[in-house]
This record gives structure tokens, C-alpha cells and sequence, in this order.
């Protein structure tokens, strides 16, 4: 997400942005769910895109849009690919080194980019430890690897890393949820809610218009008590279709950065989004935009 905004920014600056991404297909993917709170994230593409996926705009745990998660993809895949001077590659990035003033990169297919600046906006991948249940693996998301050997490069250069951890709740089916069973924020929709046994909300967002998959954004520290999922009511024949994970990964502390995101280590050096610790999809935009803006100022300063 962070790396869509990057690209942008610095393309709008004037740049001309190569992204490199393990999967296209999954860029700008809402790993949570579709439910977004909005406020101060940045304007321009963003909110037109977040205008064109809406599908649900009211009061819950403060101002909430629900938007659906497929067309969003789309709209941000289909604008950049669109705006020309934009060059994407579906590879994954294993090493970076500096090489007189350039940043080169090496990825696990073997080619070789420079680059002036290099944004680093790999989510909850760097060193990534997925965990769904009992099962323990390596990854970034659940079916998508994690970058161990980028976080090790990165290392070499400087970067000082924690151990953090994001949870996400699970995705059901349509069929087996009891309605009636359920508290309504709005019926047209199928947007409910159910309760644990200690009384807490559990919401069943939908996740696109077509109300066949729902997201469950269960009460802190629920998400990996996903197996009871079927003790709660209206949910008791309820199927899963992707389970609750947790995903342990390292990120950067923003002591080690800028405020243009740029790393105070390694000149030309930037990193946004949930690898610097952002806690939201506003958070995250925002990171990456100044991110994009920065390392296409550094560059236009340059030549
Ligand atoms: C489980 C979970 C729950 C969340 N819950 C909420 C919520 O409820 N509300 C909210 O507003 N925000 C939530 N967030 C916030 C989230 O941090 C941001 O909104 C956003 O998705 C993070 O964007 P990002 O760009 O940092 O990472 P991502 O969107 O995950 O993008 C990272 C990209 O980097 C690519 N990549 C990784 N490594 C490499 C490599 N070595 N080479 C090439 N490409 C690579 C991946 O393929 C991926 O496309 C949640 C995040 C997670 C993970």
C-alpha cells in the first residue's frame, strides 16, 4: 500500500518510479479487512480511488468507510499502470548494496536495477513468521514468502530492527451465518455483528457488494482463539475461507529515520508503510507519499 502511494508521489514530483513487487497481483491487497477509517490520509488519487470503492460510510468505533477490497486493487493497479514514465516488475528483492551513488538491487531471479533512491515498502514481510493456530511458517502474509535475505542486506547497511507483530481476524462464506441470530448495522448490506461469551462485539463486515465473504474483526487478542469461531452465535455453521493469522515480522523505529522517511544510515535510503511500524492504511498512505516526494526531490537535486 504504502509503495502504491511512493510511487505516486514520486512519479507526480516528477520522477520516473520503478516498482519492483513480489506480486502485482496482490498490491494494495487490505489484509484486514475492508473497513477503513479515513481521516488524514492523503488526498488527490487516493481519495478518489477510496470514493470509487465505497460502498458504506458511517459511525463505528468512530468515522468508518467500508470499501470493497477488489475494485480498490483495481483502481490503484489500473491508475498507475496508466500513468506513463511508471515501470513495474513482478520480482522479489533479495539484496541491496551502493554502488558509487547508486543503489543497486539484486532479485531472486537474478537481474540487476539501479536506482538514485530506493524506497523500501515490504509490509509485514522483512523476516515474516505467519502463524495460523497450532502451524508456524515462513511468510509475509499467509501464501506469500517472506523476505529473509532482504532483511539481512538491509542489516549490513545499518538498519537497526524490532520484532513486532499484526493480527488479522478471519474471512467466512455466506452460507451457514444465521441472520437472525446476529445484531444489524445495516441489512441491505449484511453488515452484523455478534458477541463472545464475555459480551465483547464481534463485526461481520462484508468485503465486497456482492455480500459472499465477510470479514470478522474480532475484539483484541480474539484472533488467535479463531478455532471457537463456530461457538459464537449466528456463526455456528459458518465456514472459513481464510483463516485468522498473526504475522511476526521486523520493522525500523522512526528514530532511525527522517521526516522525509529517509534513513538518517544510509543516504538515499527510504522505508514506508508497516515496515516502519504505521498502524494504519491513513498512517501507512501518508508514510508513503512522503516517502515518494522525497526520494524524487533527492533525485531532481541531483541531476
Ligand atoms: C494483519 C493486518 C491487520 C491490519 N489491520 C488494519 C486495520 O484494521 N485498519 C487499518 O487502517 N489498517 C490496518 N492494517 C494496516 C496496514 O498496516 C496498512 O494499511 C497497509 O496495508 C500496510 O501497507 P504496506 O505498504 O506497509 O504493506 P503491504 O500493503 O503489505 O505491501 C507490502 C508489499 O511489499 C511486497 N514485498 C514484500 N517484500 C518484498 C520484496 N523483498 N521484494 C518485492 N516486493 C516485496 C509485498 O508483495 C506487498 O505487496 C493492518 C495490517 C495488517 C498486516
Amino acid at each position: 500500500m504504502a509503495g502504491l502511494h511512493a510511487t505516486e508521489a514520486a512519479s507526480k514530483s516528477g520522477a520516473r518510479p520503478l516498482v519492483i513487487t513480489s506480486s502485482w497481483d496482490t498490491a494494495g491487497y487490505l489484509a484486514w479487512g475492508p473497513s477503513l477509517s479515513v481521516k488524514g490520509g492523503p488526498g488527490g488519487l487516493n481519495q478518489k480511488i477510496l470514493r470509487k470503492a465505497l460502498f458504506y460510510e458511517g459511525e463505528l468505533n468512530g468515522r468508518t468507510i467500508l470499501i470493497d477490497g477488489y475494485k480498490f486493487q483495481g483502481y490503484w493497479r489500473e491508475s498507475l499502470e496508466r500513468q506513463a514514465g511508471i515501470r513495474i516488475f513482478q520480482d522479489t528483492c533479495e539484496d541491496v548494496t551502493r554502488e558509487k551513488s547508486f543503489w543497486k538491487v539484486r532479485t531472486m531471479w537474478g537481474k540487476i536495477y539501479f536506482g538514485k533512491t530506493l524506497i523500501i515498502a515490504t509490509g509485514t514481510f522483512l523476516g515474516g513468521r505467519v502463524e495460523i493456530g497450532s502451524e508456524e511458517f515462513a511468510g509475509g502474509r499467509p501464501g506469500e514468502s517472506g523476505s529473509a535475505r532482504l532483511e539481512k542486506a538491509l542489516r549490513v547497511l545499518g538498519s537497526e530492527f524490532y520484532l513486532t507483530k499484526e493480527e488479522a481476524g478471519p474471512i467466512i462464506g455466506v452460507d451457514g451465518i444465521e441472520w437472525g441470530k446476529l445484531g444489524t448495522v445495516d441489512e441491505a448490506l449484511g453488515f452484523c455483528w455478534t458477541e463472545t461469551s464475555d459480551k465483547k462485539r464481534v463485526y461481520i463486515e462484508p468485503i465486497d457488494r456482492g455480500g459472499k465473504e465477510f470479514y470478522l474483526r474480532l475484539p483484541g487478542g480474539q484472533t488467535r482463539k479463531s478455532a471457537s469461531l463456530n461457538l459464537l452465535p449466528g456463526l455456528k455453521k459458518a465456514q472459513t475461507v481464510r483463516p485468522a493469522y498473526t504475522v511476526f515480522y521486523q520493522a525500523i523505529g522512526q528514530d532511525q529515520l527522517r521526516e522525509t522517511q529517509e534513513s538518517k544510515f544510509a543516504d538515499g535510503l527510504f522505508f514506508a508503510g508497516r515496515v516502519n511500524g504505521a498502524q494504519n492504511y491513513a498512517e501507512s498512505a501518508l508514510q508513503g507519499s512522503r516517502a515518494g516526494c522525497g526520494a524524487a526531490k533527492k533525485v531532481s537535486r541531483e541531476t
